[in-house]
């Protein structure tokens, strides 16, 4: 078990939904440590693919991206969710959100996105894959690659994992969600 999965195991809090509450290490109060221990397997896992930029979703991906950034000594670019208001200099898509139950626009300036980078692209969660198809569709409109995709916590129960693996990704998810019982808080790993 490595130290993603203990930490879910010891503070992880099951909610309705079949949402986990990961606020006390990974979504409020971040614990540095293990975001680095985390940067640093998917730098072993991706250290050979050139990677030359990292993207992520805003906010919740954004402290875990900055310490992969830094194993990898690339920048870090994260998709906004914001009014655009210069349609012309952004890459626009939408994402419906999970948690937040809506849609909204993510856009990623086209100046910090270049034709030909090879991208890792990092989230905090996995579920139904949104997010993370909104981010591939950001790369793919700058004509970049997508060479790797990194998630801490896969909810494995969820569909994301199988339709980006099925579309030929790669995949690394450091914690695999096999089932979460809300009324004993109880999390199984695959
Ligand atoms: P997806 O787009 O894959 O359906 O959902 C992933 C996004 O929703 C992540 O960026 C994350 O912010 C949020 N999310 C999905 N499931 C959970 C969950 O169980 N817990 C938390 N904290 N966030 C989640």
């Amino acid at each position: 078990m490595n130290r993603i999965q203990e930490e879910i195991l010891k503070r992880g809090k099951v909610l309705p939904g079949n949402v986990l509450k990961v606020n006390s290490f990974l979504n409020h109060q971040l614990e540095p440590s293990l975001l680095n221990d985390m940067a640093l397997q998917w730098y072993e896992m991706f250290k050979n693919e050139g990677i030359t930029k990292i993207v992520t979703i805003e906010a919740s991906g954004i402290a875990l991206a900055t310490l992969v950034g830094l194993a990898f000594n690339v920048p870090v670019v994260f998709g906004k969710k914001t009014f655009v208001s210069n349609m012309s200099n952004s890459y626009i898509t939408k994402v419906y959100s999970y948690t937040k139950d809506q849609e909204f626009n993510v856009c990623i300036e086209k100046e910090f996105l270049k034709k030909g980078e090879n991208i890792l692209i990092i989230d905090d969660f996995l579920a139904n894959g949104n997010a993370i198809l909104g981010l591939i569709d950001l790369v793919n409109q700058a004509k970049a690659y997508v060479v790797g995709i990194g998630v801490a916590i896969e909810k494995g129960f969820q569909q994301g994992g199988k339709l980006l693996r099925g579309l030929g990704y790669n995949l690394q998810s450091l914690a695999i969600i096999d089932s979460m019982d809300l009324i004993e808080n109880k999390i199984k790993f695959k």
